[in-house]
């Protein structure tokens, strides 16, 4: 489903009218997709990159707390008696020197008496003691921020540390745009070296959080989605530039890989819709003198980024994408605007090729009275060719607009005769004008007396069921010397004329009224190329 909407998407970009539009979508779908990788892999980059550093973290301050703890312990050890604070002070003052970022140490004994490293402080306000374990402790009063252990056991067991050496390696965990914090219950130190409360980050962005094995305390890492995206942008121009010469590829192969050729639906219609599509003019003449005596419609499509497309390639696809009917009824309204402007022979005829499910639409009749109408002021006949390759559908509404189109005098052709199952029910019962033979019969003359037998046969049956026959293909002399011989009536043929424009055709046709009037057998004007100009 998607690669069919990616391949839309792609054949529309392709058959754009403009390069410079194939060359920018491409290139920016390609920046795009380029983009979009480089910001996934920046973005995974920065992930592990966040993962690995908080863990980091995690070990390093589980390393701090482990020494400090050693230190805890031992204070946990000096006992208090009536005899005061001194001894206890300066065993507190040498147990501290162990650890260089111990600040205070506190000795509560089990009766209650305290002693402190400090001897400003000696007392220590027991509101800011609470629990045990890791504590981060902000006192207002003196702006100090600290991180405290707490250890209940013998009394209670007090180290406060200086939170700087913590700060120190949260600040070097967070270059390049990432905030790093200390997270213990509540409230978080900060690279700044600042406590305060946990505060939700809603900058967006990383988030990971680290915890320490005893869940004692936690390392957060955040980074803005804005570095991300920068990093993606900024770190990754080789990335980029391959991006974008991909897409220069991409643009190039669109525009000039055979993939592009094919006719798809959207390709035709929008085909239709620029006009696209234009007529060729195939003369069809008398075989024994080669009168120019009617025309067969061809269908040709000039793409304004792949060139002419052949019809054999377009017809086909046009039949399978549904859009022959539309692009029949285009052609028929440019048939008729083109007819105006030239004189034809009474009783020429214009064949249109018609796809046999159209002969089953009411709207051809009302397509075909537009034509018709410019034909009769000519004294012209309107010949619908239909191929004998797909048979006819056997509905009512078919019979019905058979019947009307025949009711107006437009005449019916099986066209391809002798490729496929017509048998003479058939002809009767669908009450075919002419039969246009296949090409196939013509270039077997001399070559396959089979095929040669049926092409002699076929007059004999023709004649029973009084109608005419085309035969196409006629490319020598000698072809049109022993049909003409044989008694066909009409031929058609590069011998004759090849597909052309309405400004060739008309040349060709005057030049042979005027001048060519009297053409006697193997005195056929000699075709033109086709002409590939509008
Ligand atoms: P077709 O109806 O048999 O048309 C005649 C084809 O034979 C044309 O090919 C013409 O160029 C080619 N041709 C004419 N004389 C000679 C000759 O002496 N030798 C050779 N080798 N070829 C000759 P074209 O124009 O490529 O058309 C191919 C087919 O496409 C047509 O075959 C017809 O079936 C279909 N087609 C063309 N235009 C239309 C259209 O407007 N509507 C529909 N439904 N089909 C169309
Ligand atoms: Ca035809």
């Amino acid at each position: 489903m998607l690669l069919k909407k990616v391949r839309t998407l792609w054949s529309r970009y392709a058959l754009s009218s403009k390069p410079a539009v194939v060359y920018t979508a491409a290139v920016s779908a390609c920046l795009l997709f380029g983009w979009v990788l480089t910001l996934s892999a920046s973005w995974l980059q920065a992930r592990a990159d966040l993962h690995e550093r908080a863990d980091t973290l995690v070990r390093q301050f589980e390393q701090q707390f482990a020494n400090a703890n050693a230190v805890v312990g031992r204070i946990d050890a000096i006992t208090i008696d009536a005899s005061g604070c001194d001894i206890p002070r300066q065993m507190l003052l040498s147990t501290m020197q162990a650890l260089t970022q111990a600040r205070y140490a506190w000795k509560i004994g089990p009766d209650g008496r305290v002693c402190s490293s400090d001897t400003l402080h000696p007392e220590m306000p027991p509101s800011t003691v609470d629990g045990s374990g890791v504590q981060l402790v902000s006192v207002a009063m003196s702006g100090r921020q600290g991180l405290r252990l707490v250890q209940r056991g013998n009394g209670m067991s007090v180290l406060e540390l200086s939170v700087e050496p913590f700060s120190a390696l949260l600040a070097q965990a967070a270059v390049g745009g990432k905030q790093a914090r200390l997270v213990v219950g509540s409230r978080a130190l900060t690279a700044d070296g600042m406590v305060s409360a946990v505060s939700e980050n809603d900058d967006g962005g990383l988030d990971y959080l680290a915890k320490s094995g005893d869940g004692a305390f936690s390392v957060s890492m955040q980074l803005p989605w804005s570095v991300v995206v920068e990093a993606s942008l900024l770190r990754r121009l080789d990335a980029m530039l391959l991006a974008g010469l991909a897409g220069a590829v991409l643009a190039w192969s669109l525009l000039h890989h055979r993939v592009a050729r094919n006719s798809s639906g959207w390709e035709i219609a929008q085909g239709i819709r620029n006009k696209e599509f234009f007529t060729h003019y195939q003369p069809i003449v008398t075989a024994d003198n080669g009168e120019c005596v009617g025309v067969e419609v061809l269908a040709r499509w000039r793409h304004p980024v792949q060139g002419s497309i052949r019809s054999d390639l377009f017809i086909p696809a046009a039949e399978d994408a549904g859009l022959i009917v539309p692009l029949t009824r285009y052609l028929i309204r440019r048939v008729t605007k083109e007819l105006k402007q030239v004189a034809l022979p009474p009783g020429f005829f214009v064949g249109i090729n018609i796809a046999a499910e159209h002969l089953g639409m009411p709207d051809l009749v009302e397509d075909c009275k537009i034509l018709l109408a410019v034909l009769r002021e000519k004294k012209a006949m309107l010949v619908l060719e239909v191929s004998e390759r797909f048979p006819l559908p056997e509905h009512q509404v078919t019979y019905r607009v058979v019947q009307d189109l025949r009711q107006m005098g437009v005449k019916l052709a099986l066209d391809d005769f002798g490729i496929g199952y017509a048998d003479r029910n058939y002809l009767r019962r669908w009450g075919f004008d002419y039969l246009k033979v296949e090409k196939g019969y013509v270039s077997a003359l001399g070559k396959d007396s089979f095929k040669t037998n049926i092409l002699d046969g076929l007059l004999q049956t023709s004649q029973q069921l009084g109608v005419q026959v085309i035969v196409k293909g006629v490319e020598t002399q000698g072809q049109q010397n022993y049909l003409s011989v044989k008694g066909f009536e009409f031929l058609q043929g590069f011998y004759f004329g090849k597909p052309m424009t309405l400004n060739h055709f008309r040349q060709w046709l005057y030049s042979g009224i005027t001048q060519d009037r009297q053409p006697v057998i193997g005195a056929a004007r000699m075709a033109r190329p086709e002409a590939s100009t509008r």
